[in-house]
């Protein structure tokens, strides 16, 4: 269970065992619950076959939403950061995930990432703004800039402005922060 639990994201040896012992002290019932929910979760939820947020429906509740306006994509790197954005309550279009981003090092080149499915809705609709709003960690520049040329001759494309340090993650950000940051896009 340990070595199990050390893969899950920031948890650390020392947390594993912590973990790990809290689960042994719990209730039969409690512990099949926890796992239930895993198993659920795991099988239930997916990729939304638009926009690749998780889903559990084959097509998610904002690409659903007809209050939410065609026009302005919101491209992020994963569903967290989605989540991070939609607190601030400040936008209205829809998203893009995109699964990461690219790292040669990590073997991550754009073909392992939905970047193919965001350039042929960018062609394919009428869409007049591409947000991108990527960690800005160097392969997250890498990210922005790469799509930036690719969109560009599509539509407008701009990023949203960092009120965070360099290196910083956008799912740790407050909703303060985030919201300024979105107001304060620029021009790619
Ligand atoms: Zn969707």
């Amino acid at each position: 269970m340990i070595e199990q639990l050390q893969r899950l994201p920031g948890i650390g040896p020392k947390s594993a065992q912590r973990i790990a012992l809290h689960i042994i002290k719990r209730s039969d019932e409690e512990v099949e619950a926890l796992a239930q929910a895993l198993v659920d979760a795991k099988k239930q939820v997916g990729a939304c076959r638009i926009c690749f947020n998780l889903s559990a429906e084959p097509t998610c509740e904002i690409c659903r939403n007809p209050q939410r306006e065609d026009k302005t994509l919101c491209v992020v790197s994963e569903s967290r950061d989605l989540i991070a954005i939609e607190k601030t309550r400040e936008y209205r279009g829809k998203y893009h995930v995109l699964g990461g981003v690219i790292s040669p090092m990590d073997g991550i080149g754009p073909e392992q990432l939905t970047i193919h499915q965001l350039i042929q809705r960018v062609s394919q609709q009428d869409v007049q703004e591409v947000i991108i709003a990527i960690s800005p960690s160097v392969e997250g520049e890498t990210t922005t800039l790469y799509l930036g040329q690719l969109l560009k001759p599509f539509t407008r494309v701009t990023r949203i402005a960092f009120g965070l340090p360099m290196g910083g993650d956008l799912e740790y950000a407050d909703e303060v922060t985030l919201a300024r940051a979105l107001e304060g896009r620029q021009e790619l």
